[in-house]
């Protein structure tokens, strides 16, 4: 009997020792998706988690900007002029970024795919030098937007020819999106699905809330940490994601919709919002906007937190992101603080 309760009492300490984290990491989307799930048991997580990544795979090929899939097909439509029925893996995607891009002046622009395969960035290996000029302003000439593209239920056309999807600054946050909700409906309350540094989270980690490492432009290692609970997404667009370098200037694949080149002046732009697509977008349009004009961009997105590294490292940011970041480098960046937003 004695026996029995040192047994059972051995058994209880064991599984209260164990913590609760479970974690798998898989490549998906060009990156190392990682998801964490804390208080489940390893058999449900597992069984969550490998539904997320077996659905992000598909989400992949669906948005993929130049491999065969139901993205190609729309903008084979687009690209005729003519009415058709939009993929439902697709158009929900299109609606939003109509949207998005509107409230970012343009500078968030999907419609711009045929300026990023211009500049090399259509394919797996990296390009080695800038594209021809006349090929970049006959390009910008042609004035692809999203509001060219006209929708009806679930049909949709392009009033430009010109106009060619690359949903690369947003799709990974729309899919971090519902990774979380297949989660949830798994009964999955605390998680992170973090997409090669762009996350979201929900509930905490045990007691504390989860920390997060947002990156260093510049050098390997974290340069702020902050934490999130309840359920937010922070998301960072950077210089140094895919990037060539020619004649001793860089050149990186977000493109700046007004130059029709690598936006200059921004190493990194993060965002904290409780929507993945939006901080996702967010992101990148605030990179393009640089210093000058984020706040501006931001306040017309309803963005509440964000931060900016300059090219000479100065941080930018709004006072509310200021009292959520802990910066992680000695000595700690100079920052310039915005108005609140
Ligand atoms: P990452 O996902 O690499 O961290 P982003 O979210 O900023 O960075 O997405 C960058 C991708 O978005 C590019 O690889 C390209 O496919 C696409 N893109 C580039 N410039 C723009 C732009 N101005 N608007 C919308 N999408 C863009
Ligand atoms: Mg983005």
């Amino acid at each position: 009997m004695r026996a029995a309760v040192g047994l059972a009492l051995a058994l209880l300490l064991a599984a209260c020792d164990r913590e609760p984290l479970h974690r798998e990491e898989a490549y998906v989307f060009g990156t190392l998706v990682e998801i964490q799930t804390w208080g489940v048991d390893d058999q449900r997580a597992h069984a969550a988690i490998a539904d997320v990544f077996a659905d992000f795979q598909v989400m992949h090929s669906t948005w993929h900007a130049w491999q065969p899939g139901a993205l190609a097909r729309v903008n084979a439509g687009l690209k005729s002029g003519a009415w058709f029925s939009a993929p439902p893996s697709v158009l929900p995607l299109i609606e939003r970024s109509v949207r998005i891009a509107r409230a970012s002046d343009g500078l968030f622009n999907p419609a711009i795919g045929r300026l990023i395969a211009a500049w090399g960035f259509h394919r797996d290996d990296l390009p080695t030098a800038p594209p021809p000029r006349a090929d970049v302003e006959a390009l910008l000439r042609a004035r692809p937007r999203m509001t060219d593209i006209e929708i009806d239920g679930i049909r949709i056309r392009s009033r430009n020819p010109a106009v060619q999807l690359d949903l690369g600054a947003i799709a990974k946050g729309y899919a971090v999106d519902l990774g979380i909700a297949r989660l949830r409906a798994a009964g999955i309350e605390n998680a992170i699905v973090n997409a090669g540094g762009d996350l979201r989270a929900i509930g905490r980690k045990g007691e504390r809330a989860w920390r997060i490492g947002i990156r260093h432009p510049r050098t390997p290692g974290v340069l702020a940490a902050v934490e999130v609970q309840g359920d937010e997404c922070v998301f960072t667009s950077g210089d140094y994601e895919r990037f060539f370098d020619h004649d001793g200037k860089h050149y990186h694949h977000i493109i700046d919709p007004r130059t029709g080149a690598p936006s200059r002046g921004t190493t990194s732009a993060t965002v904290i919002h409780g929507d993945g697509a939006e901080a996702d977008a967010a992101a990148t349009a605030l990179l393009i906007a640089g210093p000058q004009d984020w706040y501006r961009i931001a306040r017309q997105m309803g963005i509440r937190y964000a931060m900016l590294v300059g090219a000479d490292g100065t941080v930018y940011m709004n006072p509310e992101m200021a009292k959520r970041v802990h910066f992680e480098t000695e000595p700690p960046p100079t920052v310039i603080l915005s108005a609140p937003l």
